[in-house]
């Protein structure tokens, strides 16, 4: 669904004019890159694969569902504001970290915990990583999940390009492999946009790159954008997952193109095909020019 679809004609003809040398792809991870539902059942996000009992006692598990079942609501409620929810975000990632620490995560069964779960990307996710990377456009990840989880979602699915940057929340753990705190600010669904600020400096390769195609399933991803110096075209599209008519309406108004219980990279990837189609590569226009 498209709230102007003139708008988003004439921002994909600017960027595909650009092509793709000038283009980044900021990306949220769980529910944008990853499926939000296998049949009929809910996929895990990166924090519902650390609740593994590979990683967790029962207690640990328990608790980690009833963190869930108290504070997702909240989080997809249509009716609250995001100045109303930040504050119950940060408690409910803060909570869950705190927890996770406690369970004395072990580094070495990570990817165990990975390979058991029912992780998915989407549909067509191999067509969007290596595409990516063929023509060398930077890819952005930037997600309020764990970063050691979604790092090894991708690469157990094989996509793990060097193209791909990745800001998140990372582990740190002691010498002995156990978890013993998170490192720096914590990333959550409503300070992406500190995230972004802070972290723009450090992301060097993507100054130049001024047309952004942004995917996000929450309007707080949105925001993964403010950090991009000097934005020329910037193309939003959102999934939306869940609670689909509450929210039907802020999604048109928020993101240029909606897909609404859309499981596959078939519109992302569309998009990308033609932008990057005819356009030169990095590679190409830098031999032109010189
Ligand atoms: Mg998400």
């Amino acid at each position: 669904m498209m709230r102007e679809r003139s708008r988003v004609e004439e921002t994909i003809s600017h960027m595909q004019r650009a092509g793709a040398c000038s283009l980044q792809v900021i990306s949220d991870f769980d529910m944008t890159l990853t499926r939000f539902a296998h049949d009929g059942k809910r996929v895990p996000t990166t924090h519902n694969i650390l609740n593994n009992r590979l990683l967790m006692n029962e207690d640990g598990t328990i608790k980690m569902k009833e963190l869930f079942n108290k504070y997702y609501p909240i989080e997809i409620d249509a009716r609250l504001s995001t100045e109303e929810k930040l504050p119950l975000m940060v408690e409910w990632w803060t909570k869950v970290h705190e927890l996770l620490i406690q369970q004395r995560i072990r580094k070495d069964m990570l990817a165990h915990a990975v390979k058991e779960s029912r992780s998915m990307l989407r549909d067509g996710y191999r067509g969007f990583f290596d595409h990516l990377a063929e023509h060398q456009v930077p890819l952005l990840i930037f997600s309020g999940g764990v970063g050691d989880i979604l790092e090894e979602v991708i690469r157990q699915n094989h996509v793990f390009h060097p193209n791909i940057h990745i800001i998140s929340n990372y582990m740190d753990f002691d010498h002995t492999g156990l978890l013993q705190a998170f490192k720096g600010q914590l990333i959550h669904t409503y300070n992406k946009r500190e995230g972004a600020l802070s972290h723009a400096a450090g992301l060097g390769e993507l100054q130049d790159r001024n047309n952004v195609l942004l995917l996000g399933d929450t309007l707080g991803d949105l925001r993964m954008s403010d950090g991009v110096s000097d934005p020329r075209n910037i193309l939003t599209v959102g999934f939306l997952n869940d609670q689909v008519e509450e929210r039907r309406e802020s999604y048109l108004n928020s993101f240029d193109i909606v897909l609404v219980k859309d499981e596959t990279m078939d519109v992302p990837n569309a998009i990308l095909r033609h932008i990057i189609s005819s356009g030169t590569s990095k590679t190409h226009r830098k031999k032109v020019d010189t």
